[in-house]
């Protein structure tokens, strides 16, 4: 281990990070990990916030890893900000007949996302 400082995006202190031997972290790098490691009230929202928006964009990822939904994913990831900043109030989103995806905020003002899908009987004619 060595250690190192990056800067809070939040409170814009130094914080004090221990680096595992071998890696060498851009400056970028050790600032995303202070923002992430400091502690500061400043940021505890923010913090929170990015983390719903990194777990959401992992969720449209695994929905649409699949061709037949990888545009509509690549487009839903693009929303997830304005959505957060409540530039749009929500998005729903049809792939197909069957499929719909739904992101909108919830009363934390966190995004989530939903993806229902119909299962239509095929009844032989
Ligand atoms: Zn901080």
């Amino acid at each position: 281990m060595k250690s190192a400082t990056g800067i809070c995006k939040y409170c814009h202190q130094l914080v004090a990070l221990q680096i595992t031997d071998g890696e060498d972290p851009t400056e970028e790098e050790l600032n995303a990990y202070a923002s992430q490691e400091c502690n500061c009230k400043e940021g505890e929202i923010q913090r929170r916030r990015d983390f719903a928006i990194e777990r959401v964009r992992k969720q449209i990822e695994n929905y649409t890893a699949n061709v037949k939904e990888a545009a509509a994913g690549e487009a839903l990831i693009h929303l997830i900000p304005m959505i957060v900043e409540q530039q749009i109030t929500k998005v729903t989103m049809k792939v197909g007949d069957a499929i719909t995806y739904k992101i909108s905020l919830d009363k934390d003002l966190n995004p989530i996302v939903e993806r229902t899908e119909t299962i239509t009987d095929m009844v032989a004619g």
